[in-house]
């Protein structure tokens, strides 16, 4: 079947100067927050976020990134002990303790993902708070998580995927439904 475009360019980047909006009325400002972005495209999403929360408050918004790929519970049995610790290390720089951290992703799924970021950023110290904004929840928690701030719920049968495109890497912004 035809794949469905659930959000084109448009649609993104107003959810996203939505999304900036809400995170400055939840925390009453931008102060003490840190923006994580998961790798790959949730650092780019990140980086966006970052962007219009400067342009709307005129101050400058520290972000970062995040590969959890040892931090999964499922990972391949062929990662070791030292990758995990490399991850922590990704985040040193960042300074944790006592910041709001607003991990951001593209795609909100079992949730495992967002478990192994906390698992991280934990490691690093301890944030005064974690948020998690994604650009599209698919459903199928498989853990009790749930996003403060969502660009679009787009209910999803298991046969179903969501495909994200973004300018920084495929040179478009668009965000389908695909069969698997
Ligand atoms: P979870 O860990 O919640 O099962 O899956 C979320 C992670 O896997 C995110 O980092 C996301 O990028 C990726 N992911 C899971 N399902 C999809 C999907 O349907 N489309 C895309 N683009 N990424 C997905
Ligand atoms: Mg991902």
């Amino acid at each position: 079947s035809e794949n469905r475009v659930i959000m084109d360019e448009a649609a993104i980047r107003r959810a996203l100067t939505r999304i900036a909006h809400e995170i400055l009325e939840k925390n009453k400002g931008i102060e003490g927050c840190l923006l994580v972005g998961i790798v790959s495209r949730g650092v780019h999403l990140a980086q966006r976020l970052a962007e219009r929360l400067e342009e709307i408050e005129g101050v400058t918004v520290p972000w970062g990134e995040l590969d959890v790929t040892p931090y999964r519970d499922d990972r391949e049995s062929d990662v070791d002990d030292v990758d995990a610790i490399a991850a922590g290390d990704q985040l040193k720089g960042m300074e944790v303790q006592g910041k709001k951290v607003i991990l951001v992703d593209d795609v909100l799924f079992t949730g495992r993902t967002i478990r192994a970021a906390m698992d991280a950023i934990m490691d690093c110290g301890r944030p005064e708070s974690i948020q998690l904004a994604v650009l599209a929840d698919r459903g199928h928690r498989e853990l009790p998580i749930r996003p403060d701030y969502v660009g679009k719920n787009v209910p999803t049968s298991r046969e179903e995927e969501i495909e994200v495109l973004l300018q920084e890497r495929d040179e478009t912004d668009v965000v389908r439904l695909t069969q698997k």
